[in-house]
């Protein structure tokens, strides 16, 4: 695929802008799009004298045309909890008017296509691992239904679009996703317990901190999408990693790689939050012969030094 110009929304958050990196080193030239509401021109700093590639600043919730591409992968959306409650109606825009566009794009100019979604399709799921014909147990009119909902209906006009026009599309359902990039302040429970472990402060636990979570490293993560990239298949694919944790658990291993002598304080449980969360990676196996190569512990460490520096950035 290399040669071929690439499109990427949402190009300046943490997961588009790694796969600019990963499409870049593929021999592609990236545009990236980006409104900067989430995502950070920072994140770009290091492709300023690269010639493939171009970042435009603008809102994929209006109708936009970055030139003739060949792929679009559309990855414009608040993503954390806390980025999307803030942000609630530019999250449901981006999934509806922005997908919309994006896909308005990839047939004006025959482009393959690739969105990325979440395993908040499964809601608070009732079945365990989650496979991908699961429909979920998403709570329609809750405080999270801004981002299920979004990218339930991401999803629906996607597959529309390639049913009923033929456009050439693909789903990955990403499940927590961590590693460098991440900002410090976007709430998520690495990048929380890792400023914490690393100020000294207490690790906030919320609820009893048995709730779980399946941790994927964002190498592995990009490695998959670009597999699902290539690949024929339209119906949604699971990429996150099958490796569950508690997030007690979690925060043990933050505490033990950051060697920090914090305690851990427990808080209030957010409404609707998932109970467990845990991908059935069988069909991303067999289709796409991935799967992920990065453990919790190493994934952490590898993170640290981003973390640190974050954090030092940061200190008035
Ligand atoms: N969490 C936590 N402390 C924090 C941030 C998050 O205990 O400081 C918990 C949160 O309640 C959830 C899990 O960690 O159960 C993952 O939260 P996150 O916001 O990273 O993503 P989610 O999977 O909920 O979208």
């Amino acid at each position: 695929m290399s040669g071929q110009r690439a499109l990427v929304t949402g190009g300046a958050g943490f997961l588009g802008s790694h796969l600019c990196d990963a499409l870049l080193a593929g021999g592609w030239s990236v545009v990236a799009i980006d409104n900067l509401l989430t995502g950070r021109r920072s994140n770009l700093a290091h492709l300023k004298n690269e010639p493939r590639f171009e970042f435009v600043e603008k809102d994929i919730c209006q109708p936009f045309n970055a030139g003739k591409i060949d792929y679009v992968f559309h990855f414009a959306s608040p993503a954390s909890p806390v980025d999307y409650t803030q942000h609630g109606v530019e999250t449901l825009q981006a999934g509806s008017l922005g997908t919309f566009h994006a896909l308005d794009l990839a047939r004006k100019y025959n482009a393959k296509y690739l969105v990325s979604s979440t395993s908040e399709c499964y809601g608070d799921p009732l079945e365990h691992p989650q496979k991908e014909t699961y429909w979920g147990n998403v709570n329609s009119v809750g405080p999270r239904s801004v981002y299920d909902e979004a990218k339930r209906f991401t999803e629906a006009v996607t597959m529309a679009y390639h049913r009923y026009y033929r456009v050439d599309t693909r789903i990955a359902r990403i499940f927590n996703t961590y590693g460098p990039r991440m900002q410090l302040n976007d709430g998520r429970v690495v990048p929380n317990f890792m400023k914490q472990a690393l100020r000294g402060e207490d690790l906030t636990v919320y609820g009893d901190g048995s709730q779980t979570r399946s941790f994927c490293y964002v190498g592995d993560e990009i490695d998959g999408f670009i597999r699902l990239a290539k690949s024929e298949e339209h119906l949604p694919v699971n990429i996150g990693n099958p490796n569950e944790f508690t997030i007690l658990e979690c925060a043990q291993y933050v505490l033990k790689i950051t060697d920090s002598k914090s305690k851990i304080r427990y808080e209030a449980l957010p409404p609707d939050d998932p109970k467990q969360r845990r991908p059935d990676i069988t069909k991303a196996r067999k289709l796409l012969g991935w799967e992920p190569t990065i453990d919790l512990e190493s994934g952490l460490k590898m993170s640290l030094e981003y973390f640190r520096k974050a954090v030092v950035e940061e200190a008035p």
